[in-house]
């Protein structure tokens, strides 16, 4: 369960988060969709920690990331948006390096590092330098690289942005099947995406929620 209340987020003055408020259950897929500008990634950041609420509150499955940011990482993974930093790795040497950083160790790693391979289907490219794979699969290195530690939250930032239809297709079935034992976030400013894949939709512009939705909903509307 993830509780937000009230969070409010002002850089030099702009309010570029303005009091959203919204839960989140087991079993939903929810996007966050609004156009670039609205207030989604600082939101998501807050949501992992990663950046400080001026004002409100977080809470993932009971733990409040201020008080207690070791519990909030440990519980969220993360996609950035676009390909994943260091592409001079190779897949199994990044998500080893990951590992290391997540603090799993020995035979667990190995052996987890292995299933994330199988799970994303990454086999016949795990030791390519990142730089010099198709956007599909460096996409899927972004994905593998955030369900690593087995996160109960999933953040996914524009998880399908780029892509061709057919890795986009991919990556949405692996999506909806990550999201049967996880709860999933997707953020993006494709109304697309949600109806696609997403149970639920949380529509935000100018760091406010304008609408909290069914994406067939959203769809009659526009
Ligand atoms: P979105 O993800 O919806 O595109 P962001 O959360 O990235 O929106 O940004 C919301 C607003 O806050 C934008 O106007 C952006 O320029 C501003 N902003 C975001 N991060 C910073 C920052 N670190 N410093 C100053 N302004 C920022
Ligand atoms: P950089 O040096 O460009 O910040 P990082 O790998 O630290 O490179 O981050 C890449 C992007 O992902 C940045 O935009 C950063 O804000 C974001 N990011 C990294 N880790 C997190 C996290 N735990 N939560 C939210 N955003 C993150």
């Amino acid at each position: 369960m993830i509780r937000i209340d009230n969070l409010k987020k002002a850089f030099n003055g702009f309010q570029a988060v303005d009091g959203i408020t919204f839960n989140v259950s087991p079993g939903e897929v929810l996007g966050f969709l609004g156009p670039n500008g609205a207030g989604k990634s600082t939101t998501m950041k807050m949501l992992t920690g990663f950046i400080t609420p001026d004002s409100g509150s977080v809470s993932l499955c009971g733990f409040d990331v201020s008080n207690d940011p070791v519990a909030a990482k440990s519980l969220v993974g993360y996609l950035p948006e676009g390909a994943p930093a260091y592409g001079d790795m190779t897949p199994l040497n990044f998500l080893s390096f990951i590992a290391d950083i997540r603090g799993l160790l020995g035979k667990h790693k190995t052996s987890r590092i292995d299933e994330v391979i199988h799970l994303l289907e990454l086999q016949s490219v795990c030791n390519r330098p990142i730089d010099t794979l198709s956007k599909g699969f460096k996409r899927r290195v972004g994905i593998a690289q955030a369900i690593l530690h087995d996160p109960q939250i999933l953040i996914l930032d524009e998880p399908t942005d780029g892509l061709d239809p057919n890795q986009k297709y991919q990556v949405r079935e692996l999506i909806r099947g990550l999201a049967k034992e996880k709860i999933v976030i997707i953020s993006t400013h494709i109304l697309e995406e949600v109806t696609v894949v997403c149970t639920r939709a949380i529509v935000i512009a100018r760091g406010r929620v304008l609408a909290d939705a069914t994406p067939s909903e959203l769809e009659a509307r526009s």
